[in-house]
């Protein structure tokens, strides 16, 4: 049976409700050599995130995604202490960001070492913090996939057959994912278990369809400002139509605490999708059914294993 890997425990989909499937609790954007992620305070990222996972708790969020991988001040411990504080389940991931953001560990370590790092977090915990993650968060250069980049997605690729974990890639551009999907398949992953992250950066709603024909999974997470929704809700109703729907998650990509910022910075809320995006759905023709398959089935179908 399938389950969802969270902080609070391995869940089934009878558990939960509404999961938003890329969001982020903590995320370190400020100078890499600072590396202020390091000395980050619990308490503090309770203080300013707790109030805004209250708000989606109110409008039956069960679970969100945190999509912050090592390179961009991945904390677990940090997100298992808001989880507790909240009693908002969150799934973790195992993998590294892009270059030039992968620390001097990751780009001299082998494939095979990555692998093994990987299955570790995978299927014992991630550090010392006692939770596995769920899911495996690695990125390619806007332009195209580096050698380092490879190897990690190679590595991702056997840790994923032998955990099941999907892998889920921050690409910008259709051709770029392209490449890894050829990487992904030669390595003898499927496409099926591989999550095309800010497909919307892709202007060309072609290349959606295209992978989403090899069976990516298409990710539209850019959710959250009224003048995108037209062009979100038409490439949705479009997606649905040739036959994708299943195959398509829908988030904010916002939160989050930045330890190189004062006070954490501001956090932008969670709210919109269910707030103002899915009424706007519901208007669009969007029944039920479709609405539950979107922000429930498919989150945990993506990410349970
Ligand atoms: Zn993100």
């Amino acid at each position: 049976m399938t389950k969802l890997i969270t902080t609070l425990g391995a869940l089934d989909a009878e558990q939960l409700g509404m999961i938003l499937p890329h969001e982020h609790i903590f995320v370190d954007l400020g100078p890499i050599a600072a590396a202020s992620y390091r000395t980050a305070d619990p308490a503090d990222v309770i203080r300013v995130m707790g109030p805004e996972i209250a708000k989606i708790q109110a409008q039956g969020i069960t679970a969100l995604v945190e999509c912050t991988p090592v390179g961009v001040g991945r904390r677990a411990d940090i997100d298992l202490a808001v989880s507790q504080a909240t009693g908002l389940p969150i799934v973790l991931p195992t993998g590294i960001y892009r270059e030039p953001w992968i620390p001097p560990w990751a780009q001299a370590a082998s494939e095979a070492a990555l692998c093994d790092w990987m299955v570790g977090e995978l299927t014992e915990q991630i550090e010392t913090c006692g939770v596995p993650a769920a899911w495996i968060k690695v990125s390619a250069g806007d332009e195209g996939i580096t050698a380092c980049e490879s190897k990690i997605l190679r590595a991702a690729a056997r840790a994923g057959i032998a955990t099941n974990a999907i892998i889920g890639s921050h690409t910008i551009r259709g051709h770029v994912v392209r490449d890894q999907v050829d990487i992904l398949e030669a390595a003898g992953y499927t496409a099926h278990r591989f999550i095309w992250i800010h497909t919307q950066a892709e202007p060309d709603f072609a290349r959606h369809l295209e992978m989403a024909a090899r069976g990516v999974w298409l990710e539209y997470d850019g959710i959250g400002n009224p003048k995108d929704d037209d062009r979100f809700i038409d490439w949705i109703l479009r997606v649905i139509d040739a036959g994708y729907g299943e195959k398509l998650l829908l988030s904010h990509d916002r939160g989050w605490y930045d330890p190189s910022k004062l006070g954490g910075g501001v956090p932008q809320p969670y709210t919109y999708l269910y707030e103002h995006f899915l009424p706007k759905l519901r208007l669009a023709g969007l029944e039920e059914e479709m609405i539950t398959q979107l922000t429930q089935v498919n989150p945990f179908q993506a990410y349970a294993r």
